[in-house]
């Protein structure tokens, strides 16, 4: 009898346990029962040709409607041309070459599986040289995969049809030995789970859809536990390290800070950041995610709890991700502490700090003096770049970071810190986003973090309305965009306008015949030719000089310029009251919290902001419903809920771009939030009570085949 951890070997051939691991990556019998069926096809129900898409490799269950063998025009040999249907719709299919079985089986009328890649020829959908089984007649007598009512349908690949990976699966379920389930016998009672052995029979061989859905509901719980596990034992290595207390000082620069304020803390950042200063005053790291829209005052708590940690004698990092962040935010902190940041300067408070700025593109002579100060203590807030902890700046005594924005902030960057703080404490952290996050994604993706929210704006902020425009169905919209523009400068405010580009790249040929995207040079050159002629346009990209970007945020922000034309560098924290209107460039090229961020740098003074999603997307696209989603509200958090309605999963879990598949199959962060919750809290238990489960070797398993080692990468890459 076989046990999941076996692998394939014995039991199938080597040719095929050989394709599988080539194809598939699947070794074990416990990748090979976790390959789930994508879906099942219905005895005796035609797959839905419409639903294809080009470029995936489909398997489709079709009937034969036309064949015709004729020798080829150009070349020697024989072409099989076949039309397959599902009633409705038709796709071609071609085979080369003779082969006589292939012409005995493919017979008009006939019914069969028929897998290969979509491609579309002269405008009709096609699949080259497919590989089939035929469903009907004796065939399917001898293939007892095929008796089922539900035939399950596997992600496949090329040279390992769906129906071979059946016939494996067929050879291999048999075997497997009704062990003890890997599931706390108590937590399978009480959520009424199915036993794995069943779950894995059914998954494979479902009786009715009815059965499948409960098989479903006990594997997806496996991947919500698999995932919950790994955080929740990461939550549990973090604070069993030490970091140095931090506790607050009485009377001291915090208090200080909060008696000058100029305004009323509002309920939230009263609460958030309470629990922030009472996890910094503990022995043991604070990690914690602060999420809040943007302008709803995530860096006055940030402040506040730097100053708590500088009380108490030791420093802080804050990072952004980018140096015209960082230069911005150590700009706008030493605005709002004022002579309390004014450490060594004249005119300073007594108990003032220092706040100094490290970047990598720094004049020699001031990063020198920055190096030094970060080393010796005097600078009590230090404000950089992520390389500040990349590349190992030293600080006398780090306490406390503070990282602006988390999305390119991963778990990787968030290691780096620990044993980043004198005698190899780890500091605590605080990691900042403006892009609300659904619940369900926080918990699987930041899962290692606590989480807390800003949900209400302080007073004083303006509406944004947002248009898209689509230049494709209303190219005289465009002109109106610009004259929009001239308006907001007539009547003295300022506008941005944002591209995808900087447009001094090598011209990329890519072989796509994709438009490239629009340049801020090409489109700067152009408004100051026509459009916008007249007014005073700035240019800011990322491969500016440093100083040069400085220069122009600042003419920016002093009223020198009317317009700036930028890249998304612009996207985050970037403070001009006076800006009114934003333009983004085509749009669709940028996710929807990007243009979410981009957005919410209009609307910071007392006049209502105006944002212009300019695209040439196509109504009815998914890209265009996207922009929709982001013209409908200024909600954020609704917003990132009509995002992850709108992505496919996997693109969350940054599978997408590592060509993995994502590690959950079955689990939807949008529809099951329950499970994903419940199983944070049994494993938050089961690690408190054996951390290394050791005592519990099945779940360890579990945690290792549901998500391995190299799939755990995807918790990295968001
Ligand atoms: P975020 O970092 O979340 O985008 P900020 O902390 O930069 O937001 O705050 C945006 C602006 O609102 C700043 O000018 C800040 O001084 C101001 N602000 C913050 N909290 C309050 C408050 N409670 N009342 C009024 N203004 C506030
Ligand atoms: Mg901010």
């Amino acid at each position: 009898m076989a046990l999941l951890t076996d692998s394939l070997l014995p039991l199938l051939g080597k040719k095929s346990a050989t394709a599988l691991g080539e194809a598939l990556g699947i070794h074990t019998v416990a990748d090979l029962l976790r390959h789930y069926p994508r879906r099942y096809a219905e005895r005796g129900e035609l797959t839905d040709i419409a639903g294809l898409e080009i470029g995936e490799h489909a398997t489709v269950m079709a009937r034969i409607e036309r064949v015709e063998k004729r020798r080829m025009r150009n070349k020697p040999g024989f072409i099989t041309e076949m039309v397959i249907t599902d009633g409705h719709r038709k796709l071609s299919c071609a085979f080369f070459g003779n082969n006589p079985q292939r012409d005995r089986e493919l017979r008009i009328g006939r019914t069969g599986l028929f897998a290969g890649k979509v491609n579309a020829f002269r405008r009709t959908l096609q699949l080259a040289n497919p590989e089939y089984q035929m469903v009907d007649g004796d065939d399917a007598e001898k293939m007892d995969d095929f008796l089922g009512a539900l035939i399950p349908v596997y992600p496949a690949a090329a040279g390992l049809p769906s129906w071979v990976i059946a016939r494996c699966v067929r050879q291999v379920l048999p075997t497997l030995d009704r062990t003890e389930d890997p599931m706390p016998a108590e937590l399978l009672a009480r959520y009424g789970l199915m036993d794995l052995f069943d779950a894995l029979h059914t998954v494979h061989r479902p009786a009715d859809r009815a059965v499948l859905e409960l098989a479903h509901h006990r594997l997806k719980w496996d991947e919500a536990m698999a995932v919950q596990l790994i955080f929740a034992q990461r939550r549990y290595s973090a604070v069993s390290r030490t970091a140095p207390a931090c506790p607050p000082v009485p009377d001291g620069l915090r208090d200080t800070f909060d008696r000058r304020l100029p305004f009323e803390l509002t309920a939230g950042q009263r609460e958030v950041g309470d629990s922030i200063a009472a996890d910094i005053a503990r022995e043991h790291p604070m990690n914690r995610l602060l999420q809040g829209e943007v302008g709803s005052g995530k860096t006055v708590v940030a402040l506040r709890a730097m100053l708590q940690v500088v009380d108490a004698g030791r420093q802080c990092a804050m990072l952004a991700p980018t140096e015209v962040l960082a230069a911005q935010h150590a700009r706008s902190l030493r605005e709002m502490l004022g002579e309390l940041g004014a450490a060594g300067e004249l005119g300073a408070a007594e108990q003032a700090t220092k706040i100094v700025l490290l970047t990598g593109s720094q004049p020699a002579k001031e990063r020198k003096q920055a190096l030094l100060d970060a080393a010796s203590g005097a600078a009590g807030i230090v404000v950089g770049t992520h390389a500040l902890i990349q590349d190992s700046v030293s600080f006398a005594d780090l306490g406390f970071v503070v990282v602006d924005e988390q999305h390119r902030f991963g778990v990787e960057q968030r290691d780096a810190l620990r044993s980043r703080g004198a005698d190899f404490t780890s500091p605590h952290v605080l990691v900042m986003t403006a892009t609300p996050i659904p619940r369900t994604v926080a918990m699987t993706v930041y899962g290692d973090l606590e989480t807390s929210s800003l949900r209400e704006m302080p007073v004083g902020r303006s509406p944004i309305s947002t248009t898209v425009v689509p230049v494709a169905e209303k190219p005289a919209w465009l002109d109106r965009v610009w004259q929009r523009i001239v308006e907001e400068v007539g009547k003295g405010h300022q506008a941005y306008v944002v591209c995808p580009r900087i447009g001094d790249e090598p011209a990329a040929n890519n072989g796509s015949d994709k438009r490239p995207a629009l340049a801020v040079l090409d489109v700067a050159a152009e408004l100051e030719k026509g459009p916008l002629s007249g007014l005073r346009l700035g240019v800011l990209h990322g491969r500016l000089p440093s100083d040069e970007k400085d220069a122009v945020m600042r003419a920016f922000a002093d009223g020198k310029l009317d317009v700036l034309i930028a890249t998304t560098v612009i996207e985050v924290g970037v403070n001009v009251p006076n800006a009114t209107v934003m333009v983004i460039m085509d749009a669709e090229r940028f996710g929807v919290s990007q243009l979410h961020q981009l957005r919410g740098r209009v609307g910071r003074g007392d006049v209502p902001g105006l944002c212009l999603l300019v695209t040439e997307a196509l109504d009815g696209t998914t890209t265009r419903e996207r922009l929709a989603a982001v013209e409908s509200t200024t909600d954020g958090f609704e917003l990132s809920r009509l995002d992850l309605e709108l992505r496919r999963e996997g693109d969350i879990l940054g599978a997408a771009q590592s060509g993995k598949r994502s590690a959950l199959k079955l689990l939807s962060l949008l529809n099951d939030e329950d499970i994903i919750a419940d199983a944070r809290v049994r494993a938050q238990e089961i690690i408190a009570d054996d951390p290394a489960l050791g005592n519990h070797l099945g779940l360890a398993h579990l945690v290792a085949t549901v998500v391995d080692a190299d799939r755990a990468e995807y918790l990295e890459k968001t």
